[in-house]
């Protein structure tokens, strides 16, 4: 199981949605769980961000 952030462009929500890696395409986008939106697009930048916030 990987979480995988991703942002809602229309209300500009954050969520986080967890799938197995082999699940995880990356090309089918999940809805908004806060306005059931499909303009979601996936989050990377916590993916750099982490080393430097830690210590
Ligand atoms: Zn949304």
């Amino acid at each position: 199981m990987a979480s995988y952030e991703y942002h809602c462009k229309d209300c500009k929500a954050t969520f986080t949605i967890s799938e197995p890696i082999s699940k995880h395409t990356g090309r089918k986008r999940p809805k908004c769980p806060q306005c059931s939106g499909h303009r979601t697009e996936q989050l990377f930048s916590s993916f750099f961000a982490k080393t430097s916030s830690k210590t």
